[in-house]
């Protein structure tokens, strides 16, 4: 069995910089047409000026004939000014304002402490319908890990989307039901992204036999309730869910380590993965609308003209990919069997 569907794109990608960037980039071009490209590099990507360079950098690095479209994005800190999103809204290559709770995740530091000091950047990105991607956790170590992005919803998201109803906002990486609810009874102007790990796995494959590193990421994978409610909102036809795989790379090395990075990496069989989970679902027909329409619609951009095939066909993914400074890559599902393959 095989099917073919419109040529999908990621709308949350972690694509680094560097030979890192160069080693996984060609994974990302091969799945998709184009991807949301997180700017959470060291230094955060903050300036139109500073992503249009990473963007140049990023199109040098494809390999040759290969088309893939970066869609950037600027990084909001506690200073970013007003006028820097009317550049971004202007520029026909920023696409959207990343939102990182200070401390949140993976080079988060730089980001906001208290969204109050960013109404008027908010507002501006209203009036311009630049939309905000938000990672939804709160950062009070007195709130359970597992309860973060519950309690953002109250305390942060709720609150925002009061002082400013018409910003269009992603609520990224969406890992519980509460995520999946509130997005469903928002305006249209609200939607999310939805990984394959947290589609296809709960909190149980963390602790597994033993730590298991590749399964940690940031939000962590939640209970199988939630894993249900995901499977549940993508699977449902509702356009206000698409795919955003997140893939994170880390070294083999800072993931297996006593205080290993959060990340999944999933960019080279993303596809294989969705569809892997859309057919436990007996969904593989609602797979296109997830992967390929709803994230283009909602970003105000053409649906994509190729298409690609996915064949029921078992094979293995490597244990490993070579990574920057000689170091290895471990991917999601590292030496295991897939169900489905992505055709050339
Ligand atoms: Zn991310």
């Amino acid at each position: 069995m095989q099917i073919t569907i419109t040529r999908p794109d990621d709308w949350h990608l972690h694509l680094r910089d560097g030979a890192a960037m160069a080693a996984v980039l060609p994974h990302s071009a091969r799945q998709f047409a184009r991807a949301i490209v997180m700017p959470n590099l060291r230094p955060p990507v903050t300036t139109v000026a500073v992503a249009g360079a990473y963007r140049a950098r990023i199109l040098a690095a494809l390999p040759q004939g290969v088309s893939f479209a970066p869609l950037m994005t600027l990084y909001l800190t506690d200073s970013t000014p007003p006028e820097e999103i009317r550049r971004a809204a202007a520029s026909g290559f920023v696409h959207a304002v990343k939102l990182y709770p200070a401390g949140a995740t993976t080079n988060s530091d730089s980001g906001v402490s208290d969204i109050g000091r960013c109404a008027a950047v908010l507002a501006v990105m209203e009036e311009c319908g630049l939309p905000l991607l938000v990672h939804g956790e709160v950062t009070d170590p007195a709130i359970d890990v597992f309860d973060r992005e519950k309690v953002f919803i109250e305390r942060i998201l709720q609150p925002l989307l009061l002082r400013h109803p018409r910003i269009r906002l992603v609520f990224e990486h969406i890992t519980t039901s509460d995520a999946a609810d509130f997005v469903r009874d928002c305006g249209d102007n609200v939607a999310a992204t939805i990984t394959a790990h947290h589609l296809l796995y709960n909190r149980n494959a963390i602790f597994a036999g033993g730590i298991r590193p590749h399964h940690y990421c940031l939000p962590v994978l939640k209970r199988e309730q939630h894993r249900q409610a995901l499977l549940g909102a993508a699977t449902s036809g509702n356009p206000k869910f698409f795919l955003g795989t997140d893939s994170a790379p880390h070294s083999q090395a800072s993931k297996e380590a006593a205080c290993g990075c959060a990340g999944c990496y999933t960019a080279a069989a993303a596809l294989e993965l969705y569809a892997e989970a859309f057919e436990s679902m007996a969904a593989l027909d609602r797979l296109e609308a997830f992967a390929s329409f709803h994230g283009a619609d909602f970003h105000r951009l053409p649906r994509n003209a190729g298409k690609i095939t996915l064949r029921q066909e078992e094979w293995l993914l490597p244990t490993a990919f070579a990574y920057a400074d000689g170091e290895a890559l471990v991917p999601l599902r590292a030496g295991e069997r897939l169900r489905w393959r992505l055709l050339d």
